[in-house]
């Protein structure tokens, strides 16, 4: 199928597509009249399928040339698969078990046949606005994110290495661009696809006269863009991780490229802090007091997780250009690799905070909005719920170099939430 012309899938034209494909007849059966095909792609820019045959399910993800969630009004290239799969295998050698299975890669049909997360998986966020409270997601992805983000880096990879996935990923210009626009600067003016609650009028207004806001944002804008310091996933929100009561696989990093460490870290406890500020809106069913400590509780586990793995991997992995043992430890230095350490995780720290309270503004001013509050129906509500959260985002944006520590932020949140 390599050489043929990129098609569209469909759920009618599926099992005579991929009928014959080695892989994933190995994988569910190869009586085509068996299989079952669903297509169950929510995302912003992808189908995803579903096929179930006689001996097992997989998950056919394709690309489509333009951006699903806008129409082909909006042109997105195919070749967003090919970064997917790149750091998918990746991500798996970096951090076994943490992503889905990879089964097979076509990438002039942009797509990628992979392991189906079948029920009881569900899409974490999901399951943080219906109030579960999991206990293992602050751990799996706090190493996950430790995990990838140092051996993605020069700490760990030799310059050869490195540098040729530097090139490889650099090419994912398109995906980039949606975060450098949407990300960052779209929520700032009154870009063409901004949308928000009309209840926040006024409140969107004073962040767009914002000077102090402005100029962080593009502060960020620049270590973003500038900073290709590791492979990041791109994309580490909690509707991008799937869940069950025991496990947590980290799907969709498509927008995957050399950039900061500290960019997927904000960006998922920002997540967090979101579904924190829109617990109240979900209350109908009963108070949501526990299930906010509890988010609070898992920033905090996330980021010391976090920290306690790059430091484990920092005294017994550094095999990279940066900071060589032979600087320290192999002259009995070892405290100047924690000197080091201390200033890279600091470094970390403090963009991080400016990252999160980025992503909090693009998720309720700009194009694509998360569930945990789109699903709150009273407008009123859903307002006050958001500009709880606005509020929260700028203060750690501005603020970040003089925040301390995740406790103080958490102390932030928990008083913004309880003012009326
Ligand atoms: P997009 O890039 O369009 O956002 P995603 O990779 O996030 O696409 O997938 C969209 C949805 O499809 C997910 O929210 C999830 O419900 C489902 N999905 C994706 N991959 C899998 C998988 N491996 N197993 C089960 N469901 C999946
Ligand atoms: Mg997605
Ligand atoms: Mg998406
Ligand atoms: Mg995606």
């Amino acid at each position: 199928t390599g050489k043929l012309p990129f098609e569209a899938l469909s759920v009618e034209t599926l099992a005579r597509r991929l009928g014959t494909n080695a892989a994933l007849c190995a994988k569910i059966g190869r009586d085509t009249t068996q299989w079952k095909v669903r297509e169950v792609g929510d995302g912003n820019l992808n189908l995803v399928f579903i096929v179930e045959g006689a001996g097992g399910a997989a998950v056919v993800k394709q690309a489509l040339p333009y951006v699903r969630l806008v129409g082909d009004s909006w042109p997105l290239p195919l070749k967003r698969s090919f970064f997917e799969y790149h750091a998918l295998t990746r991500q798996e050698a970096r951090a076994p078990g943490s992503v889905p299975a990879i089964y097979h890669f076509d990438e002039g049909q942009a797509l990628i046949i992979m392991e189906y997360l079948a029920p009881p998986h569900v899409i974490l966020r999901h399951a943080l606005i219906d109030g579960r409270q999991l206990a293992n997601i602050a751990r799996d992805i706090g190493l996950f994110m430790a995990r990838t983000l140092f051996r993605g880096s020069d700490l760990s990879m030799v310059p050869k290495d490195r540098k040729a996935d530097l090139a490889l990923f650099a090419d994912n210009i398109e995906l980039c661009d949606i975060t450098e626009n949407l990300v960052f600067s779209d929520p700032y003016f009154d870009a063409k696809m901004n949308r928000h609650t009309p209840q926040l009028d006024g409140v969107v207004a004073e962040l767009r006269a914002d000077r102090d806001l402005k100029v962080e944002a593009q502060r960020l804008k620049h270590i973003f863009a500038a900073n290709a310091e590791t492979l990041l996933h791109g994309d580490l929100h909690s509707g991008s991780i799937m869940v069950t009561d025991q496990e947590t696989r980290m799907i969709d990093p498509e927008f995957a490229f050399y950039g900061p460490m500290a960019f997927d870290v904000g960006m998922l406890l920002a997540n967090f802090w979101m579904s924190f500020f829109s617990q109240r809106g979900h209350e109908e069913k009963g108070k949501r007091d526990a299930m906010r400590a509890y988010l609070l509780g898992v920033t905090a586990e996330t980021w010391a997780v976090f920290r306690a793995e790059f430091s484990h991997l920092w005294r017994t992995e550094r095999t990279g250009m940066l900071y060589q043992k032979s600087l320290f430890e192999d002259q009995g230095d070892r405290l100047g690799a924690e000197q080091a350490l201390d200033h890279v995780l600091h470094q970390i720290w403090t963009d991080l905070l400016g990252f999160a309270g980025i992503e909090v503004h693009r998720r309720i001013l700009g194009l694509a909005h998360n569930a945990d509050f789109e699903t709150i129906a009273d407008e009123e509500l859903r307002a006050s719920c958001e500009a709880r959260a606005l509020k929260f985002g700028r203060h750690i944006a501005v603020n970040r170099r003089q925040i301390h520590s995740i406790d103080e932020v958490n102390t932030l949140a928990a008083l913004i939430e309880q003012e009326s």
